[in-house]
């Protein structure tokens, strides 16, 4: 696993926060108040929600096992606003056939939280479901 700080300096590769500012001025009202959330399991950061699940072979939850033999539960997401994501695109062991992927991580507190992935139209996050809780805003975290 690669870890990143907030003082990170480089010019390669790219680094791109989506954070709460870019999603209001990008979504929809309605959308946005949802009152169902996915949060950060570490710091509680906001980083999606469940209606922008997105379904991909059939599903959008996965599970996989990467080559180290690592078991992961992957839930698919059109948008996570609340990651970062770093890296360049790379093919090697993607789980989705043909689609490369980026490291993402919370945007708050820089835990690595699941994979981006784009090719040509389709764009998701890959998100491990054990890094992020799932609550309904008002009730206790
Ligand atoms: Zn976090």
């Amino acid at each position: 696993m690669i870890l990143l700080n907030n003082s990170i300096h480089c010019k390669e590769p790219e680094i791109k926060v989506h954070d709460e500012v870019f999603f209001k001025e990008n979504f929809q009202d309605e959308e946005y108040s949802s009152k169902e959330k996915f949060i950060c399991r570490s710091c509680n950061f906001f980083i999606t929600m469940p209606s922008f699940n997105y379904y991909i072979d059939g599903s959008w939850e996965h599970f996989f096992t990467n080559p180290a033999h690592k078991f992961f539960h992957v839930r698919t997401f059109k948008r996570a606003p609340g990651c970062l994501t770093w890296g360049q695109y790379t093919l090697e062991y993607t789980w989705f056939k043909n689609i490369p992927w980026i490291y993402a991580f919370c945007g708050n507190c820089n835990a690595h939280l699941g994979w981006h992935y784009s090719y040509m139209d389709q764009e998701f996050f890959g998100l491990i479901a054990d890094e992020l809780k799932y609550i309904i805003e008002g009730d206790e975290l």
